[in-house]
């Protein structure tokens, strides 16, 4: 067994610092291992205390009968490293830190944890500054959380991985009030040795374990995370994150729009989406969501049907569930009629409706067993959502016993929506394993988790690009950055850079028509800002405009440019941009949105992490506002798509073959032509630094 297999599972346990008085946080995690039954050896450590909740206390770890599996110490932080060194020295597997005062603290607490981490050696930790773990599958707990004083703690399918201990007692709490049950909750705290990742694997590999859900604030290593995360989906475990940060400011590069439009957690949004985690919007959602795919019932498509005996939360959870972009189609015929056979005369119009409304007739456990059962038999849905009405109060048994009955008829999803509040229905329901909600947008988002989705396909490393000799570094001019682009394979337009007015003249000549004139400064990244850019000069202009333009910058004071740009005029249908990120955490990306000047204004883009995949990159196309744009919007001509997933497929190779020489990288606008026209890109920014 490895050492976090023993922590979830120990045979022995040492309590490092156990108080007698069971009152007192110290005292506690003695009386939760025994009330929450524990079948273990209990090994209080204490020198004051001979005897502790009936068990023999040891005055210190070296006179414990026995090397314990595991460890809890409950000392405070400037007494925890002697004590998890002699449990080392002894020979335990892995100890769990409950103080605080360690690298959360600042100051000389970043020190102390190097110092507890030390004296660990190889005995494995969790935290410090955790609040444990707790494993109802075998009713053991290594915490101190309150929420333990609840004594019946159904166990489940669901397990937890929390880096806040607090959110850890939350959760279970919570999720016990509704019925809902876990298998393990482990709470990584500073997570000065076991991280997050390290429990997630292990909580893979765990039969008890069907979904897991996380709450994160960070990630420390985000590849093995993408690792398990890829083996989560392969053994058909869905993980569900709650990642914190969301209102986060995006981090602004020097001098991209890129940065400010990537932001550190809009990356936690490409690498979930990338890896078919789901992310949890809500708090609220981090239970919802795995308590229904907790059910193992996954739905095919996007059509649901609404049962209810009362018609107005019927509306309420259609139009919820409207709104979350789910098909309600009214029954099918042969569906309707068994359902109209059911009621009486006056009441039949309802069942020929979504929501089908079986009026008060459904109150009866027969007809809306029935009812359900034709819903569900019914080739016309995907799932069934059923509204748990008022009247269920006076017989809350009875109707969970129906719901129960039909849940268990069919592959297909069964969710309730508990109308009036009525807690012990929805616990009744959940602890028979039947989804119940308290609120009908919650069916609406898990029922958005419940659509079966494919695993993203793992992009192939790209094949070592060679970097290109004698390349440049610091930040590049607009010519140097295309030329560097256009290596790769991103078409650029064509265009002549100059040093003066008169090359310029002689440029516009050769290409044919007006042409666009900009100038060329490696230190000028929004040419456009200082009068930088004209566009459609007839080549008798161009002189004159060159001189312009130099006045220009000259009387704002800018750094006199290396030259101008003289290229083609280039049209657009649609303008992208298409740019590269490399976050501190996270590592390198690319982004691609809707470009030109109101880039930042619509924040109209995507994400994803490299490497990415042809299907990733058709799919980040596919999921911004302007794929209808560049699908010809209302007549407009269709666009050259598969040039643009080309451009952001080379555009992603350059990335990572330059890996960390690449700091920065943009191209606003990327033209984007008609079908067969393929795209350009007529500006480039990119930034280099030596390795
Ligand atoms: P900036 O440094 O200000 O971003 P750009 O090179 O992006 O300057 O040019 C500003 C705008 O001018 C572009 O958004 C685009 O609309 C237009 N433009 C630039 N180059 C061309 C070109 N070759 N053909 C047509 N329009 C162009
Ligand atoms: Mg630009």
């Amino acid at each position: 067994m490895t050492a976090i297999g023993k922590l979830l599972r120990p045979r022995s346990v040492a309590v490092i610092g156990a108080s007698a008085d069971l009152s007192r946080m110290t005292g506690r995690p003695v009386g939760y291992l025994q009330k929450h039954g524990f079948t273990g050896a209990v090994y209080p450590v204490n020198p004051r205390a001979a005897e502790i909740a009936g068990l023999r206390c040891y005055p210190d770890v070296a006179s414990l009968p026995e090397a314990p599996d595991a460890a809890i110490i409950l000392l405070g932080a400037d007494k925890v490293e002697p004590a998890v060194r002699a449990l080392a020295e002894r020979g335990t597997a892995a100890a769990v830190v409950l103080a605080g005062g360690f690298a959360e603290s600042g100051g000389e607490g970043g020190a102390r944890q190097q110092a507890l981490k030390a004296a660990a050696g190889s005995m494995r930790l969790l935290g410090p500054n955790t609040i444990g773990l707790v494993n109802l599958t075998d009713r053991i707990t290594l915490s101190a959380t309150g929420a333990l004083e609840i004594g019946d703690l159904p166990a489940g399918r669901i397990s937890v991985v929390s880096q806040s201990g607090g959110i850890l007692g939350s959760l279970l709490s919570r999720a016990a009030d509704r019925g809902i049950g876990f298998a393990k909750l482990v709470a990584t705290g500073n997570e000065a040795d076991l991280d997050s990742t390290d429990v997630l694997e292990e909580l893979l590999g765990d039969p008890a374990t069907d979904v897991i859900a996380m709450y994160l604030e960070g990630l420390r290593r985000p590849e093995r995370f993408r690792a398990a995360a890829r083996r989560a989906a392969e053994l058909g475990k869905p993980i569900v994150v709650f990642k914190v940060g969301r209102s986060e400011a995006g981090e602004r590069s020097a001098s991209s729009h890129t940065g400010a439009l990537a932001g550190a957690d809009r990356m936690f949004d490409a690498l979930f989406r990338q890896l078919g985690v789901i992310r949890a919007q809500s708090f609220s959602d981090l239970l919802d969501i795995p308590a229904a795919l907790a059910s193992g019932k996954r739905m095919a498509g996007k059509r649901v049907a609404v049962l209810t005996s009362t018609g107005g939360a019927g509306t309420l959870l259609a139009d919820a569930c409207g709104v979350a972009g789910f098909a309600l189609p009214p029954p099918d015929a042969a569906t309707a009629e068994r359902i109209a056979a059911l009621l009486g005369e006056d009441e039949k119009a309802g069942a020929s409706r979504n929501p089908v409304d079986v009026t008060l007739a459904g109150v009866k456990p027969e007809v809306f067993r029935s009812a359900a059962a034709a819903l569900l038999d019914s080739p016309s849905y995907d799932a069934l959502v059923t509204v748990v009405g008022s009247s269920a109060l006076a017989q809350p048994d009875l109707v969970a016993g129906a719901v129960t009955e039909c849940a268990a008829l069919s592959d297909k999803p069964l969710l309730v929506y508990v109308s009036p509040h009525a807690p012990e229905i929805t616990r009744l329901l959940n602890r028979q394993g039947v989804p119940a909600f308290a609120a009908p947008e919650s069916c609406a988002t898990v029922l958005e988790a419940l659509r079966r989705r494919p695993v993203p396909p793992l992009p192939k490393p790209v094949t070592a690009e060679p970097v290109p000799a004698n390349l440049p570094t610091g930040p590049l001019n607009e010519a140097e950055s295309k030329a560097l682009f256009a290596r790769f394979g991103v078409p650029v337009t064509r265009e002549f850079a100059v040093a003066d007015a008169e090359g310029a003249a002689a440029a516009a000549r050769k290409l044919s028509g007006k042409v666009v004139l900009k100038i060329l400064s490696r230190q000028i990244a929004h040419k456009s800002d200082v009068g930088g850019v004209r566009v459609g000069v007839t080549p008798e202009d161009v002189p004159a405009a060159c001189a312009e333009m130099l006045e220009r910058l000259r009387q704002a004071g800018a750094p006199a440019p290396e030259g101008f740009l003289v290229g083609e005029l280039a049209r657009a249908q649609v303008e992208m941009i298409l740019g590269y990120h490399r976050d501190l955490q996270l590592g390198p990306a690319v982004l691609l949105g809707l470009g030109g000047v109101t880039a930042e204004l619509f924040k109209d883009t995507t994400l994803r992490l490299l490497p990415i995949s042809r299907a990733d990159a058709e799919a980040m196309v596919g999921e911004l506002r302007a794929a209808e744009l560049l699908a010809g919007y209302r007549g407009a001509p269709l666009c050259d798509i598969p040039a643009l997933v080309d451009a952001v497929l080379a555009f992603a190779k350059m990335a990572e073959a330059l890996g960390e020489r690449l700091v920065e990288a943009e191209i606003n606008p990327l033209f984007v032509g008609r079908a067969g026209e393929g795209v350009r890109a007529v500006d480039g920014l990119a930034v280099l630094r030596a390795v």
